[in-house]
């Protein structure tokens, strides 16, 4: 008897998933299944957050699965590989294909390619399918057939393409194979941390079930899709879809959310589906750009003068530094896995200018602590701080944490959500304690070096010294490839 493997990855639902589809038009038992591989990704295996999502995740899809008659063999590649994997279940089941969605990481490209190699060696075809972006990145060329280092011609450019609508799978035609052969079965509860501190994560998310997650995006749209624009920048309000986690390990693919939105509204359209183009920007960088995973965009960034300062980068991650809005996105990323996007920009920024800490320090933290920690997504986030990627912010915009906090959050209504000590502060002083003076300060329950810190860098000084150094790497990298 013939049948099918379905490989799971970041394409965790049922429905817009052409694998699946695929795999049960064939007509033969299908076996899902997802494989914990963690040696396989580069360097970028998912960090503990991203992992307490999968654990959810994975629990959902198996439920849902379990509801069609089906499962989900979960397994774990442990000192094997993925490919190992495939071949016992193919021996076992008889599995003469396997399907699967492509995923765009350099590590997943390569290993995709090698497994697709050495099991059609043994007489098994493979098949892959587009489930994670609009459009993809090969099929997206700029007017000299090149890949698109600019994002408004990119955008442009999507705008002038037909995006395919979501896939239809028929889950009625599923069939099921008679035995379900396992070899190295790993319960799901593995991907939860040991010591639980994921209380914060629990609270913010509830669990975040396929279902939970779009009825929220179905309410988000009527609502606040139209005044997205308007609310996105106030990091107090809950005026983004929170949609990136279920976009990462593909609960809601992007087609899916993309076919809600009213393409006629042009707020809609110069908000959240520009937004849905950014994550198609930094993918396609991410496949075109491979080595952006550790290295500069820009190679005039190879010889940046990044300072290393373990006790710096320490109390930058702990939301130490003294400077609220910093520490309240620090704390909120700490405490519940996610972090608003304004303020992304605002710690980032903190970090590699004023602090001249390496980008790639900051991408590892929000890689372990991100629920969304997302490759494509986080590295081109992080060198765009840093102005050494793609379409990068100019070296000379370094964001003032003091003015950034006035202004996005005016009342101090984030800053006081995440730093309960400064509760008492008058809004004028919420974004500079240290400028109230010791009495008042006191008065307000707050000592500062005692309860909170003292900014951990004076401000125009970071800036001064940011400045110095990013001009004198373009001057450098400038005479250089002059010389
Ligand atoms: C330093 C830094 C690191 C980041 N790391 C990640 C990451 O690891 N994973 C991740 O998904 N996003 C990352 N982002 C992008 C962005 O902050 C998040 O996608 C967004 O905050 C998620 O919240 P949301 O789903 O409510 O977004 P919304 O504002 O509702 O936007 C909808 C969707 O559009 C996409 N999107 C929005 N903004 C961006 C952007 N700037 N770049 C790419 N896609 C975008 C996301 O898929 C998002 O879910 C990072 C940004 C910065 C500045």
């Amino acid at each position: 008897m013939r049948a099918s493997i379905v490989w799971f990855r970041q394409d965790l639902r049922l429905q817009d998933n052409p694998a699946l589809a695929a795999a049960i038009k064939r007509g033969k038992p299908v076996l899902p299944v997802f494989i914990w591989a963690p040696a396989e990704e580069g360097g970028w295996s998912p960090g503990a957050a991203s992992q307490w999502w999968l654990h959810h995740a994975l629990q959902d899809l198996q439920a849902l699965l379990r509801r069609e008659g089906s499962r989900l063999l979960i397994e774990d590649a442990g000192t094997g590989s993925s490919l190992d994997t495939l071949l016992f279940l193919a021996r076992q089941s008889g599995a003469d294909r396997v399907y699967w969605n492509r995923r765009y990481e350099p590590a997943a490209i390569a290993r995709d390619e090698q497994v697709s190699k050495q099991l059609s060696r043994e007489g098994i075809r493979t098949e892959s399918s587009n489930s994670a972006m609009l459009l993809e990145p090969p099929d997206i060329k700029n007017k000299s057939g090149r890949p698109f280092r600019v994002f408004t011609p990119l955008w442009n450019h999507y705008r002038t393409r037909t995006i395919p609508a979501p896939v239809c799978v028929d889950l009625e035609a599923l069939q099921t194979p008679k035995t379900w052969p396992q070899r190295n079965p790993l319960d799901a509860h593995t991907f939860l941390p040991s010591t639980r501190w994921d209380g914060g994560l629990a609270a913010r998310f509830g669990n975040p079930t396929r279902t939970r997650l779009l009825t929220r995006f179905d309410e988000f749209i009527p609502t606040r899709a139209a005044a997205y624009l308007t609310n996105r920048d106030d990091p107090a309000k809950d005026g983004t879809t929170l949609l990136s986690p279920a976009l990462h390990w593909g609960q809601i693919g992007p087609r899916e959310a993309w076919k809600r939105l009213d393409q006629s509204n042009p707020a809609v359209e110069s908000g959240l589906m520009r937004q849905l183009i950014w994550r198609e920007f930094s993918h396609h960088l991410l496949v075109h750009f491979p080595q952006t995973t550790h290295r500069p965009l820009r190679n005039e960034f190879l010889q940046f003068p990044w300072r290393e300062d373990p006790e710096h980068l320490r109390l930058w991650q702990q939301g130490e530094t003294g400077y609220p809005i910093v520490d309240a996105g620090m704390r909120q990323l700490w405490q519940t896995g996610w972090m608003h996007n304004r303020v992304r920009m605002i710690v980032g920024s903190l970090l590699v200018k004023h602090l001249l800490g390496h980008w790639l320090e900051g991408a590892r933290w929000f890689w372990d602590t991100l629920v969304d920690a997302d490759l494509a997504n986080n590295t081109f986030g992080w060198q765009w701080i840093a102005g050494c990627g793609a379409d990068a912010a100019p070296y000379f915009r370094i964001f003032n944490p003091i003015l950034q906090g006035e202004r996005f959050d005016p009342d101090g209504t984030y800053v006081k959500t995440f730093l309960p000590e400064l509760d008492k502060v008058p809004t004028k002083f919420i974004h500079r304690p240290w400028a109230l003076g010791d009495l008042d300060l006191a008065s307000c329950g707050v000592k500062l070096g005692q309860n909170y810190p003292r900014p951990v860098i004076e401000h125009t000084f970071g800036r001064a010294r940011a400045l110095e150094a990013f001009q004198a790497n373009k001057a450098r990298a400038g005479s250089d490839s002059s010389s």
